[in-house]
């Protein structure tokens, strides 16, 4: 029973420089997040050993009593941090819960509407080659040119026309909030299911800052890694019993065998830190950082170099930059905040002229640096950093010094 270290020194060699790669730099993909040591510890136990397929008291191999016990508290747990009648929480991921719940509500070949890939949606909100857009008739709906916001009237009138049986609710990359009962109204008056994947806001509505789609959509589905704060995962709610018997088994057994009851364990804490006193602020100090950046890319320096906000700000985590009229693309410009020591993702933004490898566009997250510890100065800083990074003949070095400053000023996870 050797160490990693002992047994296998070229993986901890990797793990150890991505320890540093994540303490010396400013994470902020939208989508990541630094999770607790005690979720580390959970996902790093010995549950990983244990097959459990079935469920908690139902299940079909020996010696379940104690991960039963850790699966009825992670369930317990989300359903009162979202107010949910049911939870399955055995989706390995967000891809498979929305798999899962897809397999739940529909028959192949039916007609789903989602939000367009290039628009914000999701591969797994109907994407050509995903199994959503191989199994299913997907009509997309899309942000309309003038304002970039989710076109309400075009979703109402597709439904008319096409007679979905589910619709689709979420987004990747959008900075704002949707209309969930909207959504609903629109869904009810075609007799369609309305499915929410709030993979990317779930924190902020658990933490009471953006509204919850729970009361409103059939079904809704999550990541637990985002804003959340938890492990890589994925959960479904619903508040009706017999959707939820019919999630319960498409995940297991029509999507999945054994459950990953180490992830699960995680997952339980992460939802009893999410419930606890220090989450909501935190939660309140990602929307400041990702509002303060957002009014930081709208100010006159930007706007002369072709910098700008999509939407013209944000309601969420993230800013969308549109980087349509600046002299650097998408790639270039996650380049050059790499080199400063910012981590970001290109995008697309709606109708790019630049291919996906390219994109006209930048992802920028709060949630991780928030996590960390950063207050709204911080946060005013590190926007200050990015829009001086995005301008002509930036001091890269210069700028580097600063990010190194704030990396030094917020430790994260010393001693691991
Ligand atoms: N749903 C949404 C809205 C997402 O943004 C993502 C991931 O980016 C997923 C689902 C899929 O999650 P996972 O990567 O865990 O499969």
């Amino acid at each position: 029973n050797a160490s990693l270290r002992e047994f296998d020194p070229d993986v901890a060699d990797a793990v150890d420089a991505e320890l540093a790669r994540q303490q010396n730099t400013l994470e902020m993909i939208a989508s990541e997040n630094f999770t607790p040591v005690s979720v580390l510890q959970a996902q790093g136990s010995v549950l990983t050993n244990k097959y459990a397929e079935g469920y908690a008291g139902r299940r079909y191999y020996g010696g379940c009593e104690n991960v039963d016990v850790i699966e009825r508290l992670a369930i317990q747990r989300v359903k009162d941090l979202f107010g949910a009648g049911f939870a399955n929480v055995q989706p390995h991921s967000g891809a498979q819960a929305n798999a899962a719940a897809m397999v739940a509500l529909l028959e192949p070949g039916d007609t789903i509407l989602g939000l367009d890939l290039a628009h914000g949606g999701h591969l797994t909100h109907g994407m050509r080659i995903n199994f959503s857009g191989k199994l299913y008739n997907v009509v997309p709906y899309h942000v309309a040119d003038s304002d970039g916001l989710v076109d309400m009237a075009e979703v109402e009138k597709l439904a008319l026309e096409h007679q979905p049986k589910l619709i689709v609710a979420g987004w990747s990359a959008y900075p704002r909030q949707l209309d969930f009962a909207e959504f609903r109204r629109i869904a009810d008056a075609v007799g369609a299911y309305l499915m929410v994947d709030m993979a990317h806001f779930a924190g902020l509505v658990a933490a009471g800052l953006h509204p919850s789609p729970v009361p409103h959509a059939h079904v809704t589905t999550t990541t637990t890694h985002k804003t959340l704060g938890g492990p890589r995962g994925g959960v479904i709610l619903t508040n009706e019993a017999d959707l939820a018997k019919k999630v319960n088994s498409a995940v297991f057994p029509g999507q999945q065998g054994g459950p990953l009851e180490h992830v699960i364990a995680g997952k339980a804490v992460a939802f009893k830190h999410a419930a606890g006193p220090d989450f909501a602020d935190r939660q309140r100090r990602t929307l400041a950082g990702s509002r303060l950046l957002a009014d930081r890319l709208a100010k006159a320096d930007c706007a002369e170099a072709g910098v700008k906000v999509l939407t013209g700000g944000t309601d969420v985590h993230l800013v969308l930059v549109d980087l349509r009229d600046s002299e650097l693309d998408g790639k270039q410009a996650e380049d050059r905040l790499h080199e400063v020591g910012i981590t970001v993702n290109r995008n697309a933004v709606p109708n790019d002229p630049r291919p996906p490898m390219v994109t006209s566009g930048l992802r920028i997250g709060t949630p991780a640096l928030a996590t960390r510890g950063f207050t709204e100065a911080d946060f005013a800083e590190v926007a200050d950093i990015i829009a001086e990074a995005l301008l002509a003949e930036p001091d890269l070095a210069a700028l580097r010094a600063r990010v190194e400053g704030l990396a030094a000023r917020y430790p994260l996870y010393p001693g691991l």
